[in-house]
């Protein structure tokens, strides 16, 4: 399996647009366990500012992704992660994007972090709802599409009370194709 490589999205003139370094090294080594395959963190920052829309005070993801894999290791899975919160054009926001059956994916802390919602910081729930959020656009960069068993976490979620009811892990159906075809 190829490796990961996570990659932190920066604007150089919007300091905190990048994730602090203590979660994506959690990030990592968590990604890691679940993949069984290494997981590095990039030394370089990808800067995002491109992907600003001015209007909305958001990012593109979309456009984050497509830009990511001309930029990136063809040899790596790509995980793109941001502190800022990420649009797509139909929707108010996304946690993350991924390309299906590709190489590239991202995610953002933003809307993952409990300040957003007025609620006291919980570094906890933020690590285990970023590790679940990064897993399924993973999931979805090896093919995978949204899961109808709502324990697994390729079921579809698009707010913080479903991501935290959902677990951690792929279902056995899931688990099969990226442990069987074609990617060992
Ligand atoms: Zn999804
Ligand atoms: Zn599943």
């Amino acid at each position: 399996m190829k490796p990961i490589h996570l990659i932190p999205l920066g604007a150089p003139s919007r300091p905190g647009a990048e994730p602090g370094l203590d979660l994506l090294e959690y990030l990592a080594a968590a990604l890691a366990r679940t993949f069984r395959t290494p997981c590095q963190i990039r030394p370089e920052t990808f800067d995002l500012s491109f992907a600003l829309d001015a209007g909305r005070q958001q990012y593109y993801s979309t456009a984050i992704i497509q830009r990511l894999e001309r930029a990136v290791d063809p040899d790596a899975r790509v995980l793109g992660v941001t502190a800022s919160d990420l649009y797509v054009p139909v929707l108010t926001f996304v946690f993350g994007e991924a390309q299906l059956d590709g190489n590239c994916a991202v995610v953002s802390t933003a809307r993952l972090k409990e300040e957003f919602y007025g609620l006291p910081p919980r570094q906890d729930l933020l690590r285990e709802r970023l590790l679940k959020e990064a897993t399924h656009e993973l999931g979805h960069t090896f093919g995978l599409r949204h899961c109808a068993d709502w324990r697994c976490v390729m079921t579809s979620s698009h707010a913080v009370e479903r991501l935290d009811v959902k677990g951690a892990e792929f279902c056995r159906a899931c688990k099969k194709p990226i442990f069987t075809n074609g990617y060992w």
